[in-house]
């Protein structure tokens, strides 16, 4: 399956389906001199090798990172720079970004800097993945916070082979999920209904595709209409206000990504119902994260420590927090919250989770 996704410097495709990773080369569109493939220690093993056989044959380099998400920091990245100079890569080369959203995000920065920008290719290997490798946001982590340092590039074309989802540990099958769940509460109240019927420890591979295609078309109707964030784009953070947070405050360590979105999503929902005094299936979504295994630790949301990591966000103003809330299932919004109204809705979901 193709979906097309235009962006302000060229349109490129999301291929979604089986055997792609043996096929890599007809979906390349042009000749390059040589191509870097950029992994991580986990991917490595599982499939750099069938990639590497299906690339066409020119002058190639192999760059590893360790696995997680500590890997998007400046040091690997100008490591990864460093070895690309190496490589010989010049501005007709290719990067290959194999594995999930944080070889993504790394590979993605360092082809949008080196040189000024080469052409790379996202081939996504985790669920949630589908996000990450779509919409050209590519960045690297600074201490002070996640994702504080990088660009908007979008890739050249994305390569999702279904197939390298079978390997996934079910904590990063539940961690992408979060993703698809958020997709579905900003557009379409069905889809949202239809998601939360599955069960995650019995997916079937065609569920999976059906969601991943969903959660692509989603993220692609938004950042077509909206590429650098200037309205829309934000709905797409919706339960990473409270989720990056958690995920520095922890130092990426516990919680995946997508699980700290997860308890992120459902705090949005609580602030929600509360302030637009509207039904937003918080309870619903409590009793499916639950069902399915996410972490929902009360005792690690501590109000305060909280709200200061919540003001480094991005999408902060002027020293508040803004955050997505919905007005109901398909109908985002965004609101800026002073101090005490954070700290008072952190106390009481905490109370609501245990
Ligand atoms: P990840 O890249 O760390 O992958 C998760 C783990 O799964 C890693 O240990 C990895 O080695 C392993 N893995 C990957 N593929 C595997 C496979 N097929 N089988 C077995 N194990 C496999 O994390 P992620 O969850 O994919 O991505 C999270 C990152 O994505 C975060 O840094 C987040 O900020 C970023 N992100 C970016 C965007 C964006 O728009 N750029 C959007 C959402 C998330
Ligand atoms: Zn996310």
């Amino acid at each position: 399956k193709e979906i097309v996704v235009p962006s302000s410097s060229h349109t490129y495709s999301v291929w979604i389906g089986e055997g792609l990773l043996k096929n890599v080369s007809k979906y390349l569109q042009k000749e390059y001199s040589s191509i870097f493939v950029i992994t991580d220690d986990v991917v490595e093993k599982l499939y750099l090798q069938t990639l590497l056989e299906s690339l066409p044959k020119v002058h190639k380099a192999v760059a590893v990172v360790a696995a997680g998400e500590q890997s998007k920091n400046i040091t690997t990245y100008y490591r990864l720079q460093t070895e690309a100079i190496e490589a010989g890569l010049d501005r007709n080369s290719l990067i290959i970004a194999l594995g999930g959203g944080v070889v993504g995000d790394i590979a993605g920065f360092v082809a949008a800097t080196y040189m000024r920008g080469i052409d790379y290719i996202q081939v996504p290997t985790t669920v949630l993945a589908h996000d990450s490798s779509v919409g050209g946001k590519v960045a690297i982590n600074h201490e002070q916070g996640k994702n504080l340092i990088g660009s908007f590039y979008p890739p050249a074309a994305v390569l999702y082979d279904v197939d390298t989802l079978a390997t996934l540990p079910p904590q990063e099958i539940r961690s992408g999920y979060a993703e698809i769940v958020k997709e579905a509460l900003i557009s379409d109240k069905e889809a949202f209904e239809r998601l939360l019927q599955v069960n995650l420890h019995d997916l079937t591979k065609e569920e999976l595709q059906e969601h991943l295609s969903f959660g692509i078309e989603v993220k692609t109707a938004i950042v077509t209409a909206d590429e650098k964030e200037k309205g829309e784009r934000k709905f797409l953070n919706l339960g990473h206000t409270l989720g990056h947070a958690i995920e520095t405050e922890l130092q990426y360590q516990l919680l995946k990504h997508g699980e700290a979105v997860a308890v992120g999503l459902l705090f949005s929902l609580f602030v929600s119902e509360d302030l637009f005094q509207a039904d937003v299936s918080f309870s619903k979504l409590y009793g499916w994260l639950s069902d399915n295994g996410y972490p929902l630790p009360a005792e690690m949301l501590d109000p305060e420590i909280l709200l200061k990591r919540m003001k480094t966000d991005k999408k902060a103003q002027a020293g508040k927090v803004q955050m997505v809330l919905l007005k109901d299932i398909g109908q985002p919004t965004t609101a800026v919250l002073d101090d005490e109204q954070i700290v008072h809705y952190i106390k009481r979901f905490r109370e609501r989770l245990v």
